[in-house]
């Protein structure tokens, strides 16, 4: 990010304690990012002016500002951010349960909200089926940048910091190509003080890097992954997912043993169903075979089309046919319903805008 100043998200608690003296100001300044969510130092109001005037010398609050807010039928709001060297990322706010009042009108169940935030601009992998592929690679979101779209989203949907919130590292770019900022953020997330969003509200999708699965379990971050499988054989999985010659089936499945989960928990695997590709019995019969020794519960997605891609949405009898197969042989299984679909949040349909778009 050459000479652009760093945002205070960017640190730990613990970092910000080496940077910023006296350190009971840090308690405080930690408040505004993570309480108050404060776009900028002048939010700040108990912290003295001498000490924002040579904060704000060498660091920024917000990297990114809101720039475009598409909402859905169903709830669902895409954000589009302009980051500090204007490029752009997009996160999304999903509503996974509604509110529930009792005939009194309290409240029975709060709204239930996870965020599908972004690690990239752009992604490396190149997936044939992914929006988001096509744009090629840019760059690497710093930790602070995956921060902020969550502080940002509580911010502009007035969701208190008490409130709890799921993440998911679904939307643009592969998360374990950034493992160093992508762990970086998920301690920072998970800190008491600021947004408190332990491990297990976090879920790190993957398109199936084994080596750093194995980094990241090393981590011990407490977090869930994802796993985005698609395929049962190698030649299908390398034409949708080229990386798959380095990182192939079975390593994928060796390093997801070895990552430590939860002993209640099970791993997800994500099924992208495409039409005549990988849509029929036999290969929901491989995938049984295949997860057999392994806590898993399967995920299926619709394949969302897109202009111009040859791939073609399942129909709802053969999505179904397949997921009934896999029940009755024992696996949990469900089919993700496409949220925000009429806005394009759907997974994999999200991509960088360029000027023109805006
Ligand atoms: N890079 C990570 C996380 C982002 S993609 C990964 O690949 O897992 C999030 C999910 O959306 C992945 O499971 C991905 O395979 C899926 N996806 C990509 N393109 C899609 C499309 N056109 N329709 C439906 N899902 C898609
Ligand atoms: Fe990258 Fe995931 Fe899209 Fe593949 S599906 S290109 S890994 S964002």
């Amino acid at each position: 990010m050459g000479k652009l100043k760093p945002s205070l998200l960017d640190f730990t608690q613990k970092e910000l304690l080496e940077l910023i003296k006296p350190n009971f100001r840090v308690k405080q300044i930690y408040g505004w990012l993570y309480h108050q969510y404060a776009k900028n130092f002048e939010d700040m109001k108990n912290i003295p002016k001498a000490l924002k005037e040579e904060l704000a010398q060498k660091y920024i609050v917000n990297p990114m500002k809101i720039v475009k807010k598409e909402i859905s039928t169903d709830g669902t709001i895409k954000y589009l951010f302009e980051l500090q060297d204007g490029k752009t990322v997009e996160a999304v706010w999903l509503k996974m349960k509604e509110e529930l009042t009792d005939e009194a009108g309290n409240v029975t169940q709060e709204a239930k909200y996870t965020i599908c935030v972004s690690t990239q601009v752009g992604c490396k992998v190149g997936c044939s089926f992914c929006l988001t592929a096509k744009g090629g690679f840019t760059r690497d979101l710093t930790a602070g940048e995956i921060v902020a779209q969550v502080v940002n989203l509580k911010r502009d949907n007035d969701h208190k910091h008490n409130r709890k919130i799921n993440i998911v590292y679904m939307g643009m770019g592969e998360p374990l190509d950034n493992l160093d900022n992508l762990a970086k953020a998920i301690e920072i997330f998970q800190d008491e003080d600021g947004l408190c969003i332990s491990g297990k509200r976090q879920t790190v999708s993957t398109s199936g890097l084994s080596s750093k699965i194995d980094k990241l379990g090393k981590m011990d971050l407490g977090v869930h992954i994802a796993i985005s499988l698609h395929a049962v054989d190698d030649e299908l999985r390398t034409e949708l997912i080229p990386m798959n010659k380095a990182h192939n089936i079975s390593s994928i499945i060796e390093a997801v043993k070895r990552f430590p989960i939860d002993t209640r928990k099970r791993v997800m695997f994500e099924y992208l169903v495409i039409k005549n590709k990988n849509d029929d019995i036999a290969s929901a019969k491989n995938l049984v075979k295949l997860l057999s020794d392994i806590k898993a519960k399967v995920n299926l997605i619709y394949f969302n089309p897109y202009f111009g891609t040859t791939y073609e949405r399942p129909s709802r009898a053969d999505m179904v046919a397949f997921q009934e197969y896999l029940i009755n042989h024992g696996l949990l299984c469900t089919i993700r319903d496409s949220k925000g679909i009429d806005i394009s949040a759907a997974c994999g349909q999200l991509k960088e805008k360029t000027e023109r778009d805006l």
